[in-house]
């Protein structure tokens, strides 16, 4: 048996980033401190139980070579695109986008006495997928299902396979997956991750223990923190005296150029200036194309 257990390659503390229309959040990918995690281009976490903190939200704006994937804790969240959906995310919902060759949309976070709170992820698109047609998934709340592991742990298969269950979002192209984890007190978790993919975890709630190798060497993190993986075959914490929640996010890359502006990531350099050209002459929101 010579599975590799993977180390730590680095931890980031989430930055404050103001987005939208001001509103205020962590960045852990997508920033200064690391602008691409291939296949995964940004990482937001936010959450506040002040309306100040939320409530201007993102009106009407495009994205173009991309998907995001918004992951609600708290509150509640209204939508709508160019596509035609228009709909509300709550606790434990998951909204998948997929932007392709050109969206517009809005995210407008309501006012709640528990606040709001959640993630979201921008999930690379592979070059010959990048015009592809825009697709919107709603995936609620009890679409998602939750596994318990031998050791205790509970996890919700939001994309992704854990020992048979097959998570709720499928048919994505980089194929991701994205699990959202508690280790209860005193409990471990040991999850296989691919040589070769991407992976890291973000640490929400509590704290935990990253086990480094057979030897049980280990590194304690605290929330709010991403931690990026070192390749190996396997994953493995341990909660301390206190229960610990994290998501696991993994997936192979896919070792293309990257441009990237705001809201559009796309291969050149040239094809930001045709999203910017698009957008300038109306032209920007996908449409069949019409071959002879
Ligand atoms: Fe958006």
């Amino acid at each position: 048996m010579n599975e590799k257990i993977r180390k730590i390659q680095h931890i980031i503390e989430p930055a404050p980033v103001v987005e939208g229309a001001g509103v205020r959040l962590k960045r852990s990918l997508g920033g200064e401190q690391l602008n691409y995690l291939d296949p995964f281009l940004l990482f937001d976490h936010f959450g506040s139980p002040n309306a100040e903190d939320y409530q201007a939200g993102f009106p009407m704006h495009p994205h173009r070579g991309i998907e995001t994937v918004t992951y609600m804790l708290t509150g509640e969240v209204h939508h709508r695109d160019t596509l035609g959906n228009a709909g509300s995310i709550g606790a434990g919902d998951v909204q998948w986008m997929t932007a392709g060759g050109g969206i517009l949309h809005e995210e407008m976070p309501q006012v709640r006495p528990e606040g709001n709170g959640g993630f979201q992820l921008w999930v690379n698109l592979p070059a010959r997928l990048k015009m592809t047609r825009p697709r919107y998934q709603d995936i609620p709340s009890q679409t998602i299902p939750e596994v318990t592991t031998d050791e205790g742990a509970t996890i919700r298969v939001i994309a992704g396979h854990v020992a048979g269950t097959e998570g709720a979002v499928t048919d994505i192209a980089a194929n991701p997956t994205y699990l959202d984890v508690r280790i209860p007190a005193g409990s471990s978790f040991t999850h296989p991750v691919p040589q070769g993919h991407t992976a890291f975890a973000y640490v929400f709630e509590g704290k935990v223990a990253f086990v480094e190798d057979e030897k049980g060497a280990q590194q304690w993190v605290a929330q709010p923190a991403l931690v990026v993986w070192e390749d190996g075959d396997v994953v493995k914490m341990v909660a301390g005296e206190e229960p610990v929640r994290f998501l696991l996010i993994f997936a192979q890359p896919l070792h293309e150029p990257i441009a990237r502006y705001g809201p559009f990531v796309m291969n050149t350099k040239d094809e930001i200036a045709q999203a910017l050209l698009d957008l300038r002459q109306g032209t920007f929101i996908w449409q069949e194309q019409v071959r002879s």
